[in-house]
C-alpha cells in the first residue's frame, strides 16, 4: 500500500492512498456499515462522497449467515461495494462490553479470508482517565497483539495508538507501533473525549501521537464522525475518519450541522441545501430517519470537501478558527493546539496564501512563531529606526537618511525591514486596524527580541510609535533598551 502526500498545510495533508481495491484521496471519512443493520445501502455511499467504507469483521464473524456469505462471496461482493473496505476487529465491542468471543489471531485470519483491504488487530482501547497501571498494562497487551498480528499476516493493516489520557504513554505507543510498522495508524480510545467535548485533551493526544508516528502513512482518528471536529483534526495531521455518527445521530433524531448538533424536532427551518433538505419539507425529515441519515451524510462529506479545499488554498488555519469559534470547548481545543505551534511549524509550508488575523489564536500561528525565530537573521549596524506610526514613514520622520536601517511594524509579526514589505508573510497578512492586546503583545515582544538579538553589536534603536495605536505596557520595557518617541 502506498501513501503519497500531494499537498500540505500546517500539519494537514492531501494524500493518495493506494489500496488493492483502488486509490482514494485523503483526508476522507469512512462511513461505518453495520452489516446486520444497513440504513443506507453501501452501494449508495459514493453518492454522498464516500471513497472507502469501514465495517466490523467481528459482527460478521459472530453471525453464521453473514460469516458464510463473507467467506463464500468475499466482503466486497457481500456489501456490493467494489471500492476499498477497512474492517474493524471487535475492539469497539471490547471497549463497550468489556469482552469479546474471539482471539486476536482468529479475527486477523478472518479479515484476511474475507478479503479486507485494511485489517485491524484486536487491540485494547483504554478509556480516558483510568489509572496509570491499567493504561500501561492495556498498552503492553495491545503491543503484544499488534506484533502477533504482523507475524500472522502480511495484508495491509492498521496499528492503533492507545495509552488513554497519559500523553507519555501515547508517545511511547506511537513510537513502538511505528517501529512495528503498519500501513495506517489509528488513534484509538478517544470517542468518550469527543462525546464530552473534551477537545483540548483530544488535541494533546493527537499531537503526542503525531510527534512519534511515521510521517509517510495515514493517521486515522477512530470514531470521529462529527463534521465539527474535522478541521481541527486535519490541522493536526489526521487523514482518515470514520462515521457511525450519521446513523446513530439520526436514530436519536439529531440533525448534524458543521457547527453543532440540533434536535430535528426543535428546528423551525432547514439550515441546509443538500438534496434532502432542498427536496423534502422539515416535517418529512422529522418523520423519516432515513432522510435524516442522508442529510447527516451530505453535511459530513460537504465539510470534508471544504476542509480539503481550504488545505489546498493554504488557509486551513482560518477555516479552523472559524469552526472553533462555534463552540467554547472547540475554542479551548484550538487554544491548546497553539501550544504545539513549534511542532506545527516544522510541517507548515514556508509560503502560502493570505494570512488573515481572526483573533488571538492567529497571533500564536506557526507562521508568527517562525517569524519570531528568524528575527536574529537581520544583519544590522548603526542607527535603526522602528516606525510604528500611522501613515508613510517618510512623511512622519525628519532626516530619514540619517538611519542605517528602517523597520516598519505590523501586528502580530512586529518589526520588519521596509524591503520585506511585499514578501510572505508580512506582505500577505491582513489584520484589523484596531488590534487586540494579544496581537500587540506578540508584535512588541518581537521588537524586544530584535533589540536583544543585536545587543552585542554597535546598534542604536529608535522606536517611534503612535500612542493611540500602540498603547501597551511593553512600550515602557522597550524604552529601557531603545530611544522611544511617541508622536
Ligand atoms: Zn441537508
Amino acid at each position: 500500500m502506498e501513501f503519497e502526500i500531494i499537498r500540505k498545510d500546517v500539519m494537514g495533508r492531501i494524500g493518495k492512498l493506494k489500496t488493492t481495491s483502488g486509490t482514494i484521496e485523503t483526508p476522507t471519512i469512512l462511513p461505518v456499515i453495520n452489516p446486520s443493520l444497513m440504513t443506507i445501502e453501501p452501494a449508495e455511499m459514493a453518492k454522498y462522497g464516500a471513497e472507502m467504507l469501514i465495517t466490523n469483521s467481528y459482527i460478521i464473524y459472530r453471525n453464521d449467515g453473514l460469516r458464510k456469505r463473507a467467506i463464500d462471496e468475499g466482503l466486497h461482493a457481500m456489501l456490493n461495494w467494489n471500492g476499498p473496505i477497512m474492517t474493524d476487529s471487535g475492539s469497539y465491542q471490547l471497549f463497550e462490553y468489556g469482552d469479546v468471543e474471539v482471539k486476536n489471531s482468529e479475527i486477523i485470519r478472518f479479515q484476511e479470508q474475507i478479503g479486507t483491504d485494511i485489517a485491524v488487530p484486536l487491540d485494547l482501547p483504554t478509556p480516558p482517565d483510568v489509572d496509570f497501571e491499567r493504561a500501561e498494562s492495556d498498552l503492553k497487551e495491545t503491543l503484544k497483539r499488534l506484533e502477533e498480528a504482523r507475524m500472522i499476516s502480511d495484508i495491509p493493516m492498521a496499528g492503533p495508538v492507545q495509552g488513554s489520557t497519559f500523553l507519555d504513554l501515547r508517545e511511547e505507543s506511537a513510537a513502538k507501533v511505528g517501529k512495528i510498522g503498519f500501513e495506517i495508524y489509528p488513534i484509538g480510545g478517544v470517542v468518550p473525549l469527543m462525546e464530552a467535548y473534551r477537545y483540548s485533551d483530544l488535541v494533546d493526544i493527537i499531537a503526542s501521537a503525531k510527534k512519534f508516528l511515521p510521517q509517510n502513512a495515514p493517521v486515522h482518528l477512530f470514531g470521529a464522525g462529527h463534521p465539527m471536529v474535522f478541521g481541527l483534526a486535519v490541522l493536526l495531521g489526521c487523514d482518515m475518519f470514520d462515521s457511525a455518527a450519521y446513523a446513530i445521530y439520526a436514530k436519536k433524531g439529531r440533525y448534524l450541522t458543521r457547527y453543532k448538533t440540533c434536535r430535528v424536532n426543535e428546528l423551525q427551518y432547514l439550515p441546509c441545501s443538500c438534496p434532502i433538505c432542498s427536496s423534502y419539507s422539515l416535517e418529512d425529515i422529522k418523520n423519516n430517519k432515513t432522510l435524516l441519515c442522508e442529510h447527516n451524510l451530505y453535511v459530513t462529506f460537504e465539510e470534508m470537501r471544504l476542509v480539503k479545499q481550504s488545505l489546498k488554498e493554504g488557509n486551513l488555519w482560518e477555516l479552523v478558527e472559524r469552526r472553533c469559534r462555534s463552540h467554547p470547548y472547540l475554542l479551548s481545543g484550538l487554544f491548546r493546539a497553539t501550544k504545539y505551534a513549534r511542532l506545527m511549524e516544522t510541517y507548515d509550508p514556508a509560503t502560502k496564501s493570505t494570512f488573515f488575523y481572526l483573533g488571538e489564536t492567529s497571533a500564536r500561528r506557526p507562521e508568527v512563531l517562525r517569524y519570531s525565530d528568524r528575527l536574529n537573521r537581520f544583519d544590522l549596524c548603526g542607527k535603526v529606526l522602528i516606525f510604528a506610526g500611522k501613515g508613510k514613514v517618510k512623511k512622519c520622520i525628519d532626516h530619514i537618511d540619517g538611519y542605517d536601517h528602517i523597520f516598519l511594524m505590523k501586528a502580530p509579526f512586529g518589526p520588519y525591514p521596509i524591503g520585506l514589505k511585499e514578501t510572505y508573510p508580512i506582505g500577505q497578512s491582513e489584520a484589523p486596524k484596531d488590534m487586540d492586546p494579544v496581537a500587540k503583545t506578540v508584535a512588541l515582544e518581537n521588537v524586544l527580541r530584535l533589540i536583544e538579538a543585536n545587543r552585542d553589536f554597535d546598534v542604536e534603536f529608535i522606536f517611534v510609535y503612535d500612542g493611540d495605536l500602540w498603547d501597551h505596557p511593553l512600550i515602557e520595557k522597550i524604552g529601557r533598551f531603545a530611544t522611544t518617541t511617541e508622536y
